[in-house]
């Protein structure tokens, strides 16, 4: 491809920068990212409290963060955040340590049998499901593995035929039934459902995996994890000013018409032309969105094979308080709450969040998901006073909400889609109008998987 060529890049958080990043190292410099807020970073969003930045989106990394770790060495910096640590309580508040043996001796049996399982499921990761983890999910429902290597920062491109990868169409706790696996879930559902990434009875084990793949799961069990002193929102900021063209921000996008090989973009009422356009916001926000945010589909002028694939996306419904306590009452670690991590508490805390473990007069944010695929949405004041109710009975009352957002979540297609190839059809149609789809929904929703999925996108089509 020409060099010269003009290319915007909508969406100015993880993807949208390393899209500008990676092809600016590429040698294409005519890039313009575009992004409707007035800051970078996206779900990457770090504010500030008393001198110090708390996390109300990403938190954490692992250090397989390859493509985080590409934008830390481009700008100079680290992951020089606090150290994670965490205990976890039952939904009446009381401390419990459900993996100790000791702690728990008629459970014994089941333990023993879980770290059988986790063990079996690492061994057939790696050989049943070869070709699992690659980034992306181009041939997943075909049989195929076709992408770039995570097994180490190299990430060389594989490819193969591998059948058995069709199983990670179904929902992940009937992947874990077909694999005699069950009890590996009570591992997994730690990092994956209180972080928002939805019920193990809705999401295709695809996500689940190429995310939690074997060894990611490892580090968040040894708490083996990267966080950020300025926040996940700094390494963004940072990638923004070290690129050639940072983002333009408070950009609304009226409008995207693509004719004649051209990309015409009417940004804040004036029409600008362009070559190719890389979307990596929104696609797809079924419903109204409280916020206003649109989907791709509503500004530009949406073909009909754009319109069916993309009504198919859904996303979770995460919402997240930043609290402040009395000093008395201020939680002593981050906590997890596995009984409110399963449909049926809906709306519940699942996990809270303590940052600053050497300051007291700091935020603790806290996480609950309020949609499941089969279960009537539940309201964001209720879930905001469900939330505030279970504080209390954790012991750890808030006094006031600082901050709080309910956010557009990990973008997803349901297993029966999955299955269907959507993602096949989707990778068929880069290009096809001028136009590449990246971001969340592409790969994964966390900023590592979209940051490295940009670097894919420009590494297969720039
Ligand atoms: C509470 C929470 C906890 C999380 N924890 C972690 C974690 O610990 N570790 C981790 O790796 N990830 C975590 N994530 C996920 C991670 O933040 C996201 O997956 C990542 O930010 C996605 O990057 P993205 O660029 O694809 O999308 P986004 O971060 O959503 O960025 C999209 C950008 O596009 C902009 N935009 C939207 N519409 C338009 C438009 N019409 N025109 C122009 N710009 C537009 C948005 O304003 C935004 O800046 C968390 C997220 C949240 C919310």
């Amino acid at each position: 491809m020409d060099k010269d060529i003009r290319i915007c890049i909508v969406g100015g958080g993880p993807a949208g920068l390393s899209a500008g990043m990676y092809l600016e190292k590429k040698g294409y410099e005519n890039y313009t990212i575009l992004e409707r807020l007035d800051r970078v970073g996206g779900k990457c969003w770090s504010p500030t409290y008393n001198g110090r930045r708390y996390e109300m989106g990403a938190i954490m990394g692992v250090p397989s963060y390859y493509a985080v770790h590409d934008v830390e060495e481009f700008c100079g910096i680290t992951h020089d955040g606090p150290q994670l640590n965490r205990n976890y309580k039952n939904s009446k508040g009381d401390v419990i340590e459900p993996f100790e043996p000791k702690k728990n001796i008629l459970k014994i049996p089941r333990l023993l049998k879980m770290k059988k399982q986790v063990k079996k499921l690492g061994e057939i990761l790696e050989t049943k499901y070869k070709g699992y983890d690659v980034n992306g999910h181009r041939g997943v429902a075909q049989g195929r593995y076709d992408g770039f290597s995570q097994a180490n920062s190299k990430r060389e491109p594989v490819s193969g035929e591998n059948p058995n990868l069709k199983d990670l169409c179904l929902p992940f706790n009937q992947f874990c039934k077909l694999n005699g696996v069950e009890l590996t879930q009570d591992i997994w559902i730690g990092p994956f459902t209180s972080f928002g990434y939805g019920y193990f009875d809705e999401i295709p084990a695809a996500y689940v995996l190429k995310y939690l793949d074997f060894q990611t799961c490892m580090n968040f069990v040894k708490i083996n994890l990267w966080t950020w002193k300025n926040g996940t929102q700094y390494i963004w900021e940072q990638l923004n000013d070290h690129l050639k063209h940072p983002a333009r921000l408070g950009s609304t996008i009226e409008k995207v018409e693509r004719r004649d090989g051209k990309v015409y973009v009417t940004v804040n009422g004036q029409v600008e032309e362009y070559d190719k356009i890389i979307v990596t916001a929104p696609l797809y926000i079924p419903g109204t969105r409280m916020d206003g945010q649109k989907g791709m589909v509503d500004y530009f002028d949406a073909r009909e094979d754009e319109l069916a694939l993309f009504s198919k996306i859904d996303y979770e419904r995460y919402d997240v308080q930043a609290v402040l306590t009395k000093p008395e009452d201020h939680p002593e670690i981050s906590y997890y709450v596995f009984d409110n991590m399963v449909p049926e508490k809906l709306g519940h805390l699942m996990v809270y969040y303590r940052r600053w473990k050497d300051q007291i007069d700091q935020v603790i944010t806290t996480y609950a998901l309020r949609k499941h695929k089969n279960s009537k949405e539940i309201p964001y004041e209720e879930c905001r006073r469900m939330v505030q109710e279970d504080l209390k009975v954790m012991k750890n009352p808030a006094r006031e909400v600082i901050n709080e957002w309910s956010v557009y979540y990990f973008p997803h297609v349901f297993s029966e889609d999955y299955a269907a190839g959507w993602y096949d059809k989707v990778e068929a149609m880069q290009g096809k109008y001028d136009t590449y789809y990246a971001g969340e929904v592409m790969s994964f929703g966390d900023m590592d998987e979209t940051a490295e999925y940009s670097r894919e996108l420009v590494e297969r089509f720039f």
